[in-house]
């Protein structure tokens, strides 16, 4: 049996799906997440729920008990995730938990993308609870790219400052995949540590080209240094910590940071990564 935290969310969604539509047994799966709609909606495919607060360890007792596997799905509140992390892995010693899958970031250990810190820290956790674990170092999703898609329909220019830096990325549904793959044989995965990547990196200019193939209009990629970058955000509206940040990762781009293609994802879904291009048409 699994317990599945971000059940609610994107990820977590689509492993779940993925599990039971490979058999499964739903009522061997407890997705929890805070978001009520969204369990109530999980709990119509069959599969138990709860709601939990990963900041709240009091939650997490109850739906942890009995489970032989955790999913522990990287949360979303940037800065809080290693105190929300270590609750889960916590909860899943008094459990008595087994085995734990966790969702990282590529090169964890040694990289300088400003997202590592906390998967970094989550991933020293896992190791130090003594709980066998399996570690998914998931890369870019497609999906990120979505805002991409509307800039480009809108002005036909795509901006960044990723420069000559390549992204390799996958679908979330990829990403799943792995991560149901896993699940479905813990065992089999202990101790590994995945770099997961796209098949195929791609630089700004490509994407652009991408667009320009999926919107059936010219798009162009429109590079600019970091400082320029942080500006055309702020003026867009972000406020300045957001623009930071999203500059901050083109220049992990631009450094190579999310630009190593592994081939270790689609081994162990056994199908090649989905391609940019089809993720952004399905968007479009
Ligand atoms: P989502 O934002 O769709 O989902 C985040 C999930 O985390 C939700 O289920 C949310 O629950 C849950 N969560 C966050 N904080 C808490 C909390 N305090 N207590 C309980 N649950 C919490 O992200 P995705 O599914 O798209 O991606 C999964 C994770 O991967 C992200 O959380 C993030 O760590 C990482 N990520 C990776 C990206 C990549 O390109 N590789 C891009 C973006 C994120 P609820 O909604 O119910 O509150």
């Amino acid at each position: 049996s699994v317990v599945i935290t971000g059940a609610t969310g994107h990820l977590g969604r689509l492993v779940v799906a993925d599990l039971l539509a490979r058999g499964y047994p739903a009522d061997r799966i407890t997705a929890v997440g805070r978001d009520t709609g969204r369990l109530a909606g999980l709990a119509g495919t069959g599969v138990r729920t709860a709601p939990v607060d990963l900041d709240d360890p009091e939650t997490l007792k109850a739906p942890f008990q009995g489970a032989d596997t955790l999913l522990l799905i990287s949360g979303s509140e940037v800065g809080r995730r290693v105190v929300q992390h270590t609750n889960a892995v916590e909860a899943a010693k008094e459990a008595g938990i087994g085995h734990i899958v966790y969702t990282s970031a590529p090169k964890a250990a040694d990289t300088t993308l400003v997202l590592a810190p906390e998967h970094k820290a989550t991933e020293e956790v896992v190791a130090a609870s003594g709980i066998p674990a399996t570690i998914l170092r998931n890369g870019w999703y497609n999906e990120n790219y979505a805002q991409q898609l509307d800039q480009a329909r809108e002005s036909g220019v795509v901006i960044g400052s990723t420069g000559e830096g390549r992204v390799a990325s996958a679908s979330r549904q990829d990403f799943a995949e792995a991560a149901s793959v896993v699940l479905r044989d813990p065992g089999a995965h202990a101790g590994a540590v995945y770099e997961l990547s796209g098949d195929t990196a791609w630089t700004g200019a490509e994407l652009a080209r991408t667009l320009s193939e999926v919107l059936g209009r010219e798009v162009v990629y429109r590079n600019l240094t970091t400082e320029e970058h942080v500006a055309a955000l702020t003026e867009a509206g972000l406020d300045e910590g957001t623009a930071g940040f999203v500059a901050a990762l083109d220049a992990n781009i631009r450094d190579g940071e999310l630009g190593a293609v592994s081939g270790e994802l689609s081994r162990l879904i056994g199908r090649p990564t989905t391609p940019l291009a089809q993720t952004l048409r399905a968007l479009a």
